[in-house]
């Protein structure tokens, strides 16, 4: 039976690197998949790994339907065996009710990756529609770990290192990053809720009295 199989986690737990594997060992047995992705950290219209792995994809744009997509690329004597959706979390609801729609009426599985909750640990849209949906929820067990070493379960925005707790909730940024960009960081819930990034921790360990300490 076709499947809909949402792999989920922080960021930096190896989503892509895992879609990249899937896509790498079906094309081994001569299938063809279609990938779409959006605001991938190499650019629009690429999948691409942290560990420096990238293949093409197609750019999923506001409004698209990927199920019409779908039917057009077949229609046109294009093929698709399975589909790979990467940063899901990015996809609008129905979108993701496209994918199902792909599972159930073409057959096909759709395997799709994505951050399960924003930097203020709320669940994405279409994440949320894919936890509703999916036949599988797969929570990568390549586990990122906080600055403190414990198993890191939510993502924090910073800028300047500094957790931030206000904004849009979808701001392209990366794990690496520039001092004052937007990045990102991933953090155990105990330290998500004491707002204690890696930056701040190490300015607090150098210059104890200068911030405040929490209590909780
Ligand atoms: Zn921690």
């Amino acid at each position: 039976m076709p499947e809909l199989v949402f792999f989920c986690g922080t960021m930096d737990c190896g989503k892509s690197t895992l879609a990249l594997q899937i896509e790498h060992n079906r094309s081994a047995r001569g299938l063809q998949g279609m990938i779409y992705s959006r605001d991938d950290r190499a650019g629009e219209g690429k999948l691409s790994s942290r560990l420096g792995l990238v293949t093409d994809a197609v750019e999923v744009g506001d409004g698209q339907d990927l199920y019409s997509h779908l039917v057009d690329h077949l229609s046109q004597g294009g093929r698709a065996d399975y589909v790979i959706a990467d940063e899901a979390q990015f996809l609008a609801p129905e979108q993701i009710d496209q994918l199902a729609r792909v599972v159930d009426d073409l057959s096909l599985d759709v395997y799709a990756f994505g951050i399960t909750t924003d930097f203020r640990s709320k669940l994405f849209p279409g994440s949320q529609r894919l936890v509703e949906l999916a036949d599988r929820v797969e929570v990568l067990q390549v586990e990122a770990l906080c600055w403190c070493g414990a198993r890191a379960t939510h993502n924090a925005r910073t800028i300047g290192g500094v957790m931030v707790v206000e904004g849009a909730q979808v701001v392209v940024g990366d794990v690496t990053h520039s001092a004052d960009e937007v990045g990102y960081e991933v953090l155990c819930r105990r330290h998500h809720r004491r707002r204690m990034t890696a930056a701040t921790s190490r300015a607090a360990a150098l210059s104890p009295d200068v911030l405040p300490v929490t209590s909780a």
